[in-house]
């Protein structure tokens, strides 16, 4: 059975995140429940980080719908698509918010290309985890020293490897233990799309199907991916070469969620 809160080190706590917070949140039914206990308790050390996924622009929608202003963030790693970054101006002027865009180190970017080269990740499995690592895990491990609590958008349909993943669990960051809280874990795609639907909620181009019915499934770098053709895995539109290697379905992660 799927756990909903991982509580291997909850005791040992000391930010509030307690037993009490955990069956909060186990208890609550709706994310909206969940949002409001986090806010209540943690204001701007909890934040609702998105790459502009539709589950993520849901959370954001219900916290402005319940007046909770979280801080929100992307990770910028400087090889966004241009919709993407287009796409984040238009949530901020809809929610009249500011995204913070969290951006890798300059001088080790240029290090790791000076040393490998721009196009490092196509040379091997290794060389994409540490461009992955310089652009978006240690710049993920430099904003969670500034926080409390991690609030996702992932769900557990989104792939093979999600399908483990708790409601909330407490990782363990560089600096001090970490809620990470993923209020939409059990919503399905399809009912995600048509919350949307209803509530006229923005979505990234990206993830809407063109004529063919390709369509973005991960809104990654534009040199890493590509578009998924109807019926393929929802991993495969990610670091494509790859494919033709057999990988473990969790290979297919850049380390965000499986690595901090
Ligand atoms: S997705 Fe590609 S360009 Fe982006 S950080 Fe990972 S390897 Fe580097």
């Amino acid at each position: 059975m799927t756990p909903e809160i991982k509580r291997h080190s909850v005791t040992s706590l000391k930010y509030s995140i307690d037993e009490a917070l955990c069956q909060e949140i186990l208890l609550a039914e709706e994310p909206q429940e969940i949002l409001f206990c986090l806010f209540k308790r943690f204001k701007e050390r909890a934040a609702i980080v998105t790459s502009g996924q539709l589950s993520g622009m849901l959370l954001i929608h219900l916290a402005a719908e319940n007046r909770l202003p979280f801080r929100v963030c992307t990770l910028d790693t400087l090889r966004l698509f241009p919709e993407t970054y287009a796409f984040l101006e238009q949530v901020e002027s809809r929610y009249g918010i500011q995204i913070e865009q969290i951006q890798p180190d300059r001088q080790e970017v240029q290090q790791m290309v000076t040393q490998h080269g721009e196009y490092l990740f196509f040379d091997s499995k290794s060389k994409q985890e540490h461009c992955c690592n310089i652009r978006k895990v240690r710049p993920m491990q430099r904003l969670l020293k500034t926080l409390d609590v991690w609030i996702t958008g992932l769900r557990r349909d989104q792939s093979d490897a999600r399908q483990q993943l708790p409601k909330a669990e407490i990782i363990s960051s560089a600096s001090h233990p970490i809620l990470k809280v993923s209020p939409l874990i059990q919503w399905t795609t399809e009912k995600v799309w048509q919350f949307a639907r209803e509530n006229d909620i923005p979505v990234n181009p990206l993830l809407k199907a063109d004529a063919h019915g390709h369509y973005y499934e991960s809104l990654g770098c534009i040199t890493c991916t590509t578009p998924i053709r109807p019926g393929e895995p929802k991993r495969a539109g990610r670091w494509r070469w790859q494919n033709a290697t057999p990988t473990e379905e969790n290979t297919k992660e850049c380390g965000l969620h499986f690595s901090i």
